[in-house]
């Protein structure tokens, strides 16, 4: 990511050498928009001063160095060593001053804030693998090599009704995992991903456990989206508890593509049409070296601000992501003014969509509304960008359809999330 920091506070503050032993505050506001805040001193006094600091935040002591730094980065994913990782709530925070030693005359303390505005970026991720903790083969770390080597910057950990995997994931700077288990009853599965403690029992008997059971989830903060709905490959892999249930999004592409997955989009697509907004999401369920079932297959371009787990889950809850069949893209980027693919545009909001992808000579662009397909062209290589109008519909969505030589098929290479529109009426 793009390290953009912006200074908050620059301040000379003298220390009396009276002063020894009490604390000083020099207040600053944190930022809306604020995923780190960085906090410098420098000291100019004579020999034997000392002078301790530390962070508040509107909650309290945020974090305390003593006189062991003079430098500390707080942030929503990491700190520094004696400060609290998390949310940087709005409001007062201050650099907290100690003077533990300040011989006569006293001595100056420059005291910097700076802050890291969050930025969107697209990052790619799978967000349905399983490992050796369930019927998987690789073992955590492995996931996290083989993510990293396909150039992906997440992967959710989805094993048959445990959250076990997170806990050995390595800590790492190229990769995160998000935190998750592919609840599975004997009338279908679903991706429970963001918590670790999702459900207390997956057991579920009736399509009224099976809604008790989502509403538990979602209030242990689970992000809940039904898995490979249509599949019948196997007893009990198709989802039998109601597709009503108040999801969070559907995996409308598991793996390689196949009827199943034409079930799911046909089926998703019908749901727009009668005004449901649910994103669609992608995950390769890879279990073992496989031909066809490889990680990011399909690939989630999610559009986060920042690059952390929740980061992510707060992107997809908004419909900010885009699929393509392999890591390296293509990526369909559907916008209308200011708003993007996941957003709704407000009564009187542009009128204007634009699109972009990167394609190859022969893929053919599809484009959806709630009356179905309406347009759809075939494209020469390279940058295609088209610009169409909203021409009064509720939604509009993107399919890009590419041959495959090696299966001799052509089948999609991308999917975009809708805009949608408000409508007066
Ligand atoms: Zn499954």
């Amino acid at each position: 990511m793009v390290q953009d920091w912006r200074q908050l506070m620059d301040q000379r503050y003298h220390v009396e050498d009276s002063a020894e032993g009490s604390y000083v505050e020099l207040a600053f506001e944190c930022p809306a928009d604020a995923v780190e805040l960085r906090i410098a001193i420098e000291v100019e006094g004579p020999q034997g001063t000392v002078i301790d600091f530390g962070a508040l935040d509107p909650d309290g002591v945020r974090g305390w160095s003593g006189g062991a730094r003079r430098e500390a980065i707080i942030g929503a994913a990491r700190a520094t060593p004696g400060y609290r990782a998390g949310a940087l709530p709005r409001g007062r925070w201050a650099v907290l001053l100690g003077a533990y030693r300040v011989p006569s005359p006293g001595c100056d303390v420059a005291a910097r804030v700076s802050y890291l505005a969050e930025s969107p970026v697209w990052l790619r991720g799978d967000l349905h693998v399983h490992t050796l903790h369930s019927d998987g083969l690789d073992a955590p770390w492995q996931v996290a090599d083989a993510i990293v080597g396909l150039g992906l910057q997440f992967v959710a950990l989805t094993d048959h009704n445990t959250a076990a995997a997170a806990r050995s994931f390595p800590v790492r700077e190229d990769v995160f995992a998000i935190c998750g288990m592919e609840w599975t009853t004997r009338e279908g599965h679903c991706n429970l991903l963001g918590s670790d403690r999702a459900l207390r029992d997956f057991r579920v008997e009736s399509p009224q456990e099976a809604l008790r059971r989502i509403e538990e989830a979602k209030a242990q903060g689970a992000f809940v989206s039904v898995s490979h709905p249509f599949d019948d490959s196997c007893p009990g892999c198709a989802w039998g508890w109601g597709l009503d249930l108040p999801m969070d999004a559907a995996e409308v592409w598991n793996g390689p593509w196949r009827p199943c997955n034409q079930a799911a989009l046909a089926w998703w697509q019908a749901e727009l049409a009668r005004g449901r907004r649910l994103p669609a999401i992608g995950g390769s369920d890879r279990h073992a070296p496989h031909p066809f079932v490889r990680y990011g297959m399909p690939t989630n371009w999610v559009l986060s601000t920042t690059p952390t787990a929740d980061g992510v889950l707060a992107a997809l809850r908004r419909g900010h992501v885009a699929l393509s069949v392999a890591p390296e893209g293509p990526l369909i980027d559907l916008r209308c003014g200011v708003y993007m693919q996941g957003d709704l545009v407000p009564v009187g909001g542009p009128e204007q969509l634009d699109l972009t992808a990167a394609v190859r000579s022969g893929d053919r662009l599809r484009l959806y509304s709630e009356h179905g397909l309406e347009q759809e062209e075939v494209l020469e290589a390279g940058e295609a960008r088209r610009t169409f109008a909203r021409d009064g519909r509720r939604f509009w969505r993107a399919e890009l359809w590419r041959w495959f030589e090696e299966v001799r098929y052509e089948l999609p290479a991308a999917l975009s999330n809708p805009v949608y529109f408000a409508d007066c009426n």
